[in-house]
């Protein structure tokens, strides 16, 4: 049930109409269903605007209820940009290893075996990690999305996700354009509007050359857009060039992958001329810091990205990979690694952090009336307690946000309206429960490979 509440003398940190970020103090913030209603200073028009929605709903429920603001921040909750969630089954069970290893040895061969109720399970155990992070919606990549679809309503949690339109037979790979119609048709705006639906165009590196522009047809006849990883390691870039003879974006972009709207995840390794493709095309890059990090694929050049106007978000990518989704320290990595790999500590500031983490996110998904606390604009917030040793004195609450903020300082998070996480419990997941299935299942498929 979607609650009536107003936050009351709380700190609002949001990005504006046009994502630069702003700073609102003893600010009044109204919901009402599963809008904003009011973002001012005036307890008194925000309970006007309490009153007067009711009234005009028509609603059974009187009155409302008051969060204290006191030394706490409310911000609009993170959109991960990149997520593959069922992997957190492979948590701590795969690392130290090349991509290619780690992808070809260890995440292939087990991933045949997965049952769609591991699916369904490791999902809500990632949706968990992430509403308890802060993380409102994700844009997630992997196979049996209608199981990650199924938890995520049952959850509250907004998401962008993708289906895996192919399949296999005798002669080989096809487009399955009936799935993606089928995909769409049964999630596309479920949960009043919490679910948008893609097209999974995993890389240039696992299609046959052909199916390549039927995936795009079939992203083109659904009207969906696409999520796609690219140029993510030098290997795949090399294995590109000797095989297509252009760089991976260019490739992608001759097959037609980003006259769709795209979610790119990576971006690591782009040519001056990959970001003018990518700068003039519907493409979010989502910079995913950690994983690049762990998996020493490099360092994406994000400042020359932005320099070039491409819309860059952050993601977290998966488990397997992180190996968490904890997206203050994506965040947090994301500015050092632009501050010391450039040798010039004014990249990437803590406001474009945020920007990206939230108003960029949104955007790339498809979500264009979240990531901003504006009246209007969805009620996908968080509240973030800075009355802890490592948050205090807060001094500068953007900075506060994203250089010592951390999971463990997200008090409450509300979708759509809804608390799904309210002083510091989750209330739409079982979590034991959850949690006792993840762990058995896990076992199972960490058996095969
Ligand atoms: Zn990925």
């Amino acid at each position: 049930m979607s609650k009536t509440v107003l936050f009351k003398n709380i700190t609002v940190v949001t990005p504006d109409e046009a994502g630069k970020i702003q700073v609102y103090s003893d600010a009044y913030v109204a919901v009402r269903g599963d809008r904003i209603i009011y973002v001012g200073e005036e307890r008194a028009q925000a309970v006007r605007a309490l009153m007067e929605a009711q009234r005009e709903s028509g609603g059974s429920q009187i009155g409302f209820d008051e969060y204290s603001g006191k030394d706490k921040i409310l911000l609009p909750t993170f959109a991960n940009a990149h997520s593959h969630i069922p992997m957190v089954l492979m948590r701590n069970s795969a690392d130290d290893m090349s991509l290619e290893d780690w992808l070809f040895k260890r995440i292939l061969p087990r991933e045949e075996h997965l049952r769609k109720e591991d699916i369904y399970y490791a999902s809500l155990l990632g949706i968990a990690e992430m509403i308890q992070g802060g993380i409102g919606a994700s844009a997630d990549m992997y196979f049996m999305a209608d199981e990650t679809a199924c938890a995520a309503l049952q959850a509250g949690f907004r998401m962008n996700l993708c289906h895996d339109g192919k399949f296999h037979d005798e002669s080989g790979w096809k487009a399955d354009r009936a799935g993606l119609r089928s995909f769409r048709k049964t999630f596309h705006g479920a949960g009043g509007g919490l679910i948008r639906t893609s097209l999974m165009i995993h890389s240039i590196y696992l299609y046959p050359e052909e199916l390549y522009p039927e995936l795009v047809a079939e992203a083109a006849e659904e009207d969906v857009s696409i999520q796609v990883h690219v140029a993510e390691t030098r290997t795949e870039v090399a294995n590109c060039l000797s095989k297509y003879g252009k760089t991976p974006a260019r490739a992608l972009a001759d097959f037609g992958v980003f006259d769709r709207p795209c979610i790119a995840a990576h971006g690591v390794h782009l040519t001056e001329e990959d970001m003018e493709i990518l700068a003039a095309s519907d493409v979010t890059v989502s910079h995913n810091p950690a994983s690049n990090m762990k998996l020493a694929s490099g360092f994406a050049d994000v400042a020359g990205m932005q320099r070039h106007g491409i819309r860059v978000a952050i993601g977290t990518d998966g488990c397997a990979s992180n190996n968490n989704a904890d997206f203050y320290t994506d965040m947090r990595l994301a500015s050092f690694i632009a501050k010391g790999s450039k040798f010039d500590p004014l990249q990437l500031p803590a406001g474009d952090i945020l920007t990206m983490a939230t108003y960029n996110g949104y955007r790339g998904m498809g979500f264009s009336d979240c990531g901003r606390i504006a009246a209007g604009m969805m009620a996908d917030l968080q509240i973030v307690n800075t009355d802890t040793p490592a948050m205090w004195p807060v001094n500068n609450p953007v900075s506060a946000l994203v250089y010592s903020g951390g999971v463990s300082s997200v008090e409450s998070v509300m979708i759509a309206g809804r608390f799904v996480k309210y002083h510091g419990e989750l209330t739409s997941i079982d979590l034991e429960k959850v949690k006792a299935e993840t762990k058995k299942r896990a076992a199972y498929i960490t058996q095969f490979a």
